[in-house]
């Protein structure tokens, strides 16, 4: 069969493929795997309780169900809904928004496809565009979501060690270049797949970047504030009229919905719509519906806040000590814990690539997610790139450490064999 070049731009070697299908093969094969790879959120059951209530409500009253699946929402997503979130934004953080600035997608891998595409590739004054991201390593899934290729251009990030065996990295702003070239700014807050937090300092500048040289800024909080908040540092939400704002239902615990909000300006929500009708036809309306009571409530904000958040921060911080146990002595270190659900782990001369490393753990069972896929748009051959595993902690914890020992045995051999790991010096 031939196909058009439209085939090329889902590729099999797409990094979110390998991460998906992964998913799939761990989910449906006879042999256990531990999961370290995926981005699924965990199931909490005070917040899957809560949802099963909801679900139970809406069976009970009335023909509310009915009415649920048996019609087509406005290609700008549920209005009741978004009317919720808007009074929600308004009155919790004083967003000066209202329902216009608010599009529901089916997920927000979704909106990334249509935001990149709207601020990349050809513009009618016939310049050509690509989507900054001012830090990489960056989220897997915006690789392959633009039609123009390349998509994305970003640059190295400072990298600072908070003790041996912690490091951060942070944007490098002198090497941002910022001209006719760039269509938007995009960064993830926290960011996958570091547990990054970039600083309010490093926003404020940002935001400062964007307006100057009136560029979108799109910041994708899918783990951050408002909800699910999953953030252990103190990071503030905003948006102005320069900002788009990615949300999602899924890190709330509700992946299987695929409910994505956009929150920007006018013009950029009614790109949204006219691109799910086109696309979609409408967007479902079973997250919307589920979330209601939640976002009208404001219980969506106190949910995120006593349980999301802490659950994943306890997590967080008892996978780190248990890695710390199993890697003593070798030269690795792990970036700052500050929000998501994953741990980037960097050992430093690693005798193999990383892709190696995550193919030698598959066949043990264990499934990581390399780091070079998370370096889009930087073309440079940095070794970094090749040293670096995400290793996600919100699945079973037993699994997770079991993973994390598997991983050490490995590593530790593979340091021992090269005769290049000292090691002391990793201590
Ligand atoms: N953004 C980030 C940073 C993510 O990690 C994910 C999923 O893992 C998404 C966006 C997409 O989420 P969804 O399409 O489920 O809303």
């Amino acid at each position: 069969m031939r196909f058009s070049l439209f085939r090329e731009l889902f590729s099999s070697s797409s990094g979110i493929l390998q991460l998906m299908a992964d998913l799939g093969e761990a989910v449906n094969s006879d042999r256990q795997f531990d999961m370290l790879g995926g981005g699924n959120p965990a199931h909490i059951p005070e917040v899957q309780k809560h949802f099963r209530q909801r679900m139970q409500t809406m069976l009970n009253n009335g023909d509310e169900f009915e009415r649920m699946i048996g019609n087509y929402d406005g290609p700008q997503g549920e209005a009741t809904f978004i009317e919720a979130l808007s009074d929600l934004l308004e009155r919790e953080y004083g967003w000066d928004i209202n329902p216009e600035n608010i599009a529901i997608t089916n997920g927000s891998q979704a909106s990334f496809f249509v935001l990149f595409n709207l601020f990349s590739g050809k513009y009618d004054d016939g310049t050509s565009k690509k989507i900054l991201l001012p830090l990489t390593p960056e989220y897997i899934g915006y690789a392959d979501t633009g039609l123009s290729k390349p998509t994305f251009t970003s640059t190295r990030p400072h990298i600072d060690f908070i003790d041996n065996h912690t490091f951060k990295y942070s944007i490098d702003f002198d090497q941002l270049k910022i001209d006719d070239k760039i269509g938007a700014i995009c960064v993830s807050r926290p960011t996958n797949p570091t547990g990054n937090v970039v600083t309010d300092e490093e926003m404020a500048k940002l935001v400062t970047l964007s307006s100057d040289h009136n560029v979108p800024l799109i910041i994708d909080c899918a783990y951050g504030a408002p909800f699910p908040g999953i953030l252990f540092t103190d990071a503030q939400a905003f948006w102005n009229p320069d900002t788009v704002i990615c949300m999602s239902l899924s890190k709330l615990g509700l992946p299987g919905v695929r409910t994505g909000i956009v929150i920007a300006p006018k013009q950029v929500i009614e790109a949204m719509a006219a691109a799910n009708a086109i696309l979609n036809l409408a967007t479902g309306s079973f997250g919307p519906a589920l979330a209601l009571d939640l976002v009208k409530s404001g219980e969506i904000l106190d949910l995120s806040r006593n349980i999301i958040r802490p659950w994943y921060e306890e997590r967080a911080m008892r996978t780190i000590t248990h890695l710390n146990q199993e890697l003593q002595g070798l030269p690795y270190a792990v970036h700052s814990a500050e929000g998501a659900m994953f741990l980037w782990i960097w050992f430093r001369d690693l005798p193999i690539s990383a892709q190696e490393l995550y193919e030698h753990l598959k066949q043990k069972g264990v499934l990581v997610i390399p780091g070079h896929h998370f370096f889009m748009g930087l073309d440079d051959d940095w070794q970094h790139k090749h040293e670096c595993i995400r290793v996600t902690y919100s699945q079973d914890e037993e699994n997770v450490k079991h993973g994390l020992s598997v991983l050490s045995v490995e590593i530790r051999a593979l340091y021992s064999n090269s005769k290049q790991g000292n090691p002391t010096h990793g201590d």
